[in-house]
């Protein structure tokens, strides 16, 4: 079991909390604030048992050097307008001096900036993890995105200090284990997103875990070529279409149905949609024409998508059912987005593509019963079923 903070002596400590703030930033303003908003059950509870917290947390992929369009301050700015009191930003994330100002700063939180502007950080280098535990007594992760990382700040600190799960990583965690381990039936996967071999892990979980998987997305191209069909300039795994077989029967052989799309729409190139009247072009799955390519999931295998999720019980999402960003074909994924919240079972959503895309949909609630991962990378590995080092570090 991961061990809680709410098990954890933490009262008036000084505590490293270990947050996720990769988010967007445009002109110094923070685009995206999910992340943030989702860190502050953690730091209230902290702050509510005087506790001094000290933020970290990475930003892009700086690799081991200082960009300053990458620094952690805007993050800090806006922190602080949310919180609605101080909060003290430091430039520096190691050294004696920042060590004297946790000692001795009024403030009760301090964010540090990027971790990954130090070499140390994604090596899991001992030396750097070493030095951001001695400016706490107690470690804090409460990175869900970055729990499938073994870096220095996510496991490497772990080593030196008590530790524990903050309530982001712990929600995060028993809300998609409980859907991988103990679904009610009839349980579904939706999977979706650009690629069969970066889903290869989690289709085959899926296969041993639910009762039926529906597929979208440019994965299914594959699938249509390992059943023989011309997929005309689709997206296509050439070197994948033997294991695209294989999960089709290995998912026959367990009496799991997998639901491939009926009907497709079409554009003529990746930038040249395929209109007719006005409509985006429209063909069954087994008739895509050279020239063209699928970008969308069509109405008939909406409804058909539909109608499984209406007889669900437990759903798992990962990935979108077509190229979203673009608006003439994101309307797959967004009536599979609706039909997943009406439905209101117990549902994970993962993927950093899948919650943006369902965002898109513009849905004034989203129910409780439905909780939706801010883990990209790390809700999918935990979706197939890997062991994430930042998690095992954090088991009692
Ligand atoms: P993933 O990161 O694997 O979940 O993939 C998400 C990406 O898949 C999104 O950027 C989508 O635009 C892309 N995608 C979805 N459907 C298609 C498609 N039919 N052709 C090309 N790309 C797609």
């Amino acid at each position: 079991m991961l061990k809680s903070i709410k098990n954890t002596d933490i009262a008036g400590k000084r505590v490293l909390v270990r947050v996720d703030y990769n988010v967007p930033i445009n002109d110094g303003k923070v685009m995206d604030d999910t992340r943030i908003i989702r860190s502050l059950p953690t730091i209230k509870y902290l702050l509510d048992n005087n506790a001094k917290v000290i933020l970290i947390s990475h930003l892009g992929r700086p690799k081991g050097e200082i960009k300053p369009e990458l620094s952690l301050k805007p993050v800090a700015e806006h922190l602080q307008s949310v919180l609605g009191f101080p909060v003290r930003f430091s430039s520096e994330n190691t050294g004696e001096d920042l060590r004297s100002t946790i000692l001795t700063m009024e403030e009760k939180l301090i964010l540090l900036e990027n971790t990954r502007f130090h070499p140390g950080e994604t090596k899991n280098d001992a030396e750097f993890a070493k030095e951001l535990a001695s400016f706490a007594e107690v470690f804090v992760s409460d990175a869900f995105g970055t729990v499938h990382r073994a870096h220095s700040s996510t496991v490497g600190v772990s080593q030196y200090l008590p530790s524990a799960a903050g309530f982001l990583v712990e929600q995060e965690y028993t809300r998609i284990n409980s859907a991988m381990q103990s679904p009610k039936k009839p349980s579904i996967a939706i999977v979706g997103g650009a690629k069969v071999s970066t889903k290869l892990d989690v289709i085959n979980n899926f296969i041993d875990k639910v009762d039926e998987i529906i597929v979208g997305g440019g994965m299914v191209y594959t699938f249509f070529l390992a059943k023989g069909k011309q997929v005309g300039d689709s997206l296509k795994e050439a070197d994948m279409v033997d294991t695209a077989r294989d999960l089709l029967q290995k998912a026959e052989k367990k009496g799991v149905t997998i639901h491939l799309p009926l009907d497709i729409a079409l554009s003529k190139t990746f930038d040249e949609p395929w209109l007719e009247n006005g409509e985006v072009k429209v063909v069954s799955w087994d008739t895509i024409p050279d020239g063209s390519m699928g970008l969308d999931i069509g109405p008939k295998s909406i409804k058909s998508f539909s109608n499984v999720i209406n007889a669900a019980n437990t759903i798992i999402w990962n990935g979108p059912m077509g190229v979203f960003e673009k608006e003439l074909y994101r309307v797959g994924t967004a009536a599979v987005a609706k039909a997943v919240v009406e439905r209101a079972v117990d549902t994970v959503i993962g993927g950093g593509d899948t919650a943006y895309a369902l965002n898109l949909s513009g849905f004034d609630e989203i129910p409780e019963i439905i909780h939706i991962s801010t883990g990209g990378g790390a809700s999918l590995e935990l979706m197939s079923g890997l062991s994430l080092p930042g998690i095992e570090c954090l088991m009692e």
